[in-house]
């Protein structure tokens, strides 16, 4: 009798995505960012490797229910000439940041890669534009349609959490703000090591919540997004995940100018925001100058941030151990 009470003991314990340790409860969270479900979460943080992580796991189905539409950038109508200026700003940040970190991958032309998680295809467009072949998976079929017609990429309609790909199909595998919303990231990353070639590539980017912006606005950071993000790495807890799983991390930086001074920015000031605008079907104006200054002042304190490795994305480079 004492033996199972004992045991649904520990099946019960918060269990850390990231290591498997166990976790102490931080609290009660909602969606107070974009406010589009009532759904509400504990988040732990684990006592082993430090990274936060929701408990229990929400199920397929009531993640699902976290997406509004927009989420995604989905756009009806004509937009406005502030919002078309801000797309093609945000445009070019992701393009000076993107193709910065495809050339660490030291790829060849022509290698195969997969964008798992690729959303309405932008990022995957850009990389097939620089000669590579990209393939895409996504979830949601209004993304996936979206991105077949606008930019011709393969994108197959799944779940990450389901993918099964073929082995050592791949030469690189891409996972940009994707790990923080699966429910097993571990077992993902078993996954992508079984799919790619000997001495295959990850390039993959998460928030980091132990960043300077992340600790100075706690549960009113950009970068929490609960209930939509489930496991919040810890940096160097992310980096012994990979290796257990089979990889060497060759590239490590919490700086990026696309994401990095937005998430201040967003936290301080969400009505500036892209994503927050199309949910709440905002025109443009004001509000999209202020973001753009706001996001420029707080640039330099996000890089000092980053000096120290306390910026708030963390954006690794991993190739993949023989063996
Ligand atoms: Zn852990």
């Amino acid at each position: 009798m004492t033996h199972a009470v004992e045991t649904e003991a520990v099946s019960a314990a918060a269990c850390c995505t990231v290591c498997g340790g166990v976790g102490e409860r931080l609290g009660r969270f909602s969606d107070t960012f974009y406010r589009v479900t009532d759904y509400a979460v504990d988040l732990y943080r684990c006592r082993g490797c430090r990274s936060d992580f929701v408990w229990p796991l929400p199920t397929q189905s009531e993640i699902n229910g976290f997406y509004p539409s927009g989420y995604w950038r989905e756009q009806s109508g004509r937009p406005s000439l502030m919002t078309r200026a801000q797309q093609a700003y945000i445009d070019f940040m992701l393009k000076a940041d993107l193709m910065a970190w495809i050339k660490r991958l030291a790829l060849p032309q022509g290698a195969r890669l997969i964008d798992l998680g690729c959303s309405r295809g932008d990022w995957a467009a850009l990389i097939a534009a620089a000669g590579y072949r990209v393939e895409g998976l996504e979830g949601d079929p209004r993304a996936v349609a979206y991105a077949r017609e606008t930019f011709g990429l393969e994108v197959q309609q799944g779940m990450v959490d389901d993918w099964a790909p073929p082995p050592a199909g791949y030469d690189a595998v891409c996972l940009f703000h994707l790990l923080e919303h699966v429910r097993d990231p571990r077992a993902l990353m078993g996954t992508i090591h079984r799919a790619l070639v000997p001495g295959g590539r990850v390039l993959l980017r998460v928030p980091n919540r132990h960043s300077w912006q992340g600790r100075l606005f706690g549960r009113h950071w950009k970068g929490l997004e609960l209930p939509r993000h489930l496991t919040l790495f810890e940096p160097q807890a992310l980096q012994q995940m990979l290796r257990d799983a089979g990889f060497s991390v060759t590239h490590a930086s919490t700086w990026s100018l696309r994401d990095g001074p937005p998430a201040a920015s967003s936290s301080l000031f969400r009505q500036g925001e892209p994503t927050w605008r199309l949910i709440n079907e905002r025109a443009g104006g004001l509000p999209i100058v202020l973001y753009l200054v706001l996001t420029w002042f707080l640039a330099p304190w996000e890089a000092l941030a980053a000096c120290f490795g306390q910026g708030a994305m963390t954006t690794l480079v991993a190739v993949k151990q023989d063996g």
